[in-house]
């Protein structure tokens, strides 16, 4: 089994430097069913490439039946997964190629935070649903792609394809992206992850597919397939996904049309298309704004810029700020912005620039509003006061808002065990909300009043909750509308 991954990008060798592997040896990984290796078959200045290749040992795949062993269902002595690029080889890939797909690497952190040009190749996937949904589903994500069924048998063409398919991607993508691709897609199209899959891997999934799962037009299909049919889990993933937002749908190309009969009998059809939370969110947020008379608005915590898109779309917004600590996420609202081929007048609005918000920052004082929109549960409570100090006491915007989840609503997400995302560090009660906010306000001399964001459900309440603070006494400085 075996996967290249190439890059042009120079020096291309600084590969090795992303994926921490050295270009110069040959080093093994020991996975439960076999071993995986990484070797280089070419490293110079204009052109790299590594491979992994997995041996899997089908007697040992065999004896780790068993819950914890992937493929456990596949533990017969006869079976494919020796020679195939499948979900053995997503395993292997997530566990060598760890820390790359985390997107860390201090030696090249510009290089790990943008897109390089890639090429990938699998000569052998098993792929249900032929080349055109390897097409389908990886084309949306920025490859082009040369997907072509192996035929059974080269001799015998009568004898029609296999279930192969040899398969080539090309593109410019962030390598971190390009291994989350892969794992995530790998085992979807093999769709013969068969072992018990524990409520984690909707946490992996979405870690994986951070960045660009929420926005793929087949992300229903993808997390069916992934999440082996378990439909509680599947929708606990797909109202997570909704919540984490439809981040970078605008840059994505339309769903395709479903051809009739195209999906396979034992897949029952989408359920209603729902509004996104992420989008309920957003809208609340602008509308909240709107009620304060806002002109000038820091996003803080700006993620991929989706508010921020919002923002320039409204020209009442005189004055839009965007700061996040997250250089890649920073990369990404560039991108999506399209900030490089913005018109003067709509550029000269905007400034967007990297910060943390526990550290005094004269770039987000003297604003109408800030916003907090879902950022708050990603700082560590011990923290937390520092950031109360930058926004409330610091940078004193006349209104503050904030978002965070409404913990209370989590036992409405089936199967959700932990935090709705793996990087939040609490989620609180409205009570728990109430109280921090109620506390900060009175600290920084603010008022705050709340609101539900998303359906309220007549037991735990909204999904989303929202905090408005607004500095006492702003009516005699002379702000607001
Ligand atoms: N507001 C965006 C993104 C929410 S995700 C949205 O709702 O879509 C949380 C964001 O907060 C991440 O982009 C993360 O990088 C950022 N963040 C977390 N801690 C931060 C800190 N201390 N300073 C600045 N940004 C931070």
């Amino acid at each position: 089994m075996l996967l290249t991954i190439s890059t042009t990008a120079r020096p291309a060798t600084d590969l090795g430097f992303l994926l921490h592997k050295h270009p110069d040896r040959v080093q093994e990984f020991g996975q439960s069913f076999g071993t995986a290796q990484v070797f280089y078959p070419e490293a110079d200045e204009e052109r790299c490439t590594a491979a992994l290749m997995l041996d899997v040992d089908p007697v040992r795949l065999a004896r780790t039946r068993g819950r914890t062993a992937p493929d456990f269902s596949l533990g017969q002595y006869v079976n494919d997964r020796p020679y195939a690029a499948s979900s053995l080889l997503a395993v292997a890939l997530g566990d060598v190629f760890r820390t790359a797909r985390a997107g860390r690497c201090a030696a090249r952190p510009e290089a790990a935070a943008n897109p390089l040009p890639l090429s990938i190749t699998l000569p052998a996937l098993p792929c249900r649903g032929g080349p055109d949904l390897a097409r389908r589903l990886f084309e949306p994500l920025g490859w082009q792609v040369q997907a072509q069924a192996v035929p059974l048998d080269p001799r015998f063409p009568e004898w029609g394809d296999s279930r192969y398919v040899r398969l080539a991607l090309h593109g410019e993508v962030r390598l971190a992206d390009a291994l989350n691709h892969l794992y995530v897609l790998l085992p979807v199209l093999d769709d013969a992850k068969h072992y018990w899959i524990a409520a984690d891997e909707v946490d992996k999934l979405i870690r994986a597919g951070e960045g660009w799962l929420a926005g793929h037009p087949d992300r229903e299909l993808i997390a069916r397939r992934y999440l082996g049919r378990r439909r509680a889990l599947q929708r606990t993933a797909l109202a997570r996904l909704a919540e984490l937002g439809d981040e970078v749908e605008e840059t994505l190309v339309p769903p395709v049309e479903e051809e009739a009969g195209s999906r396979p009998p034992d897949e029952e059809p989408d359920p209603q298309p729902v509004r996104p939370l992420s989008a309920l969110r957003r809208e609340a947020v602008l509308a909240a704004l709107t009620d304060v008379g806002a002109r000038s608005v820091a996003d803080l915590g700006c993620g991929s810029g989706a508010l921020v898109a919002d923002l320039l779309k409204r020209p009442e917004f005189g004055r839009i700020a965007a700061m996040d600590v997250s250089v890649h996420a920073l990369a990404v609202a560039r991108r999506r912005l399209g900030l490089d081929r913005m018109p003067d007048a709509q550029r000269g609005r905007l400034e967007l620039f990297q910060g943390a918000l526990t550290y005094k920052d004269d770039r987000i004082a003297g604003f109408d509003a800030a916003v907090l929109m879902e950022v708050i549960e990603h700082v560590d409570p011990p923290r937390l006061a520092a950031l109360e100090r930058v926004v409330l006491g610091l940078a004193r915007p006349a209104h503050l808002i904030v978002t965070t989840p409404n913990a209370e609503y989590n036992v409405r997400y089936e199967g959700l065990t932990g935090h709705r995302h793996p990087d939040h560090r609490f989620e609180w009660s409205r009570a728990e909300f109430a109280a921090w906010a109620h506390a900060a306000a009175e600290r920084y001399g603010y008022d705050v009043t709340f609101r539900p964001v998303g359906e309220p459900d007549p037991e735990v309440g909204p999904p989303t909750q929202m905090g408005i603070f607004a500095r006492a006494g702003r009516e005699q400085e002379g702000m607001g509308s």
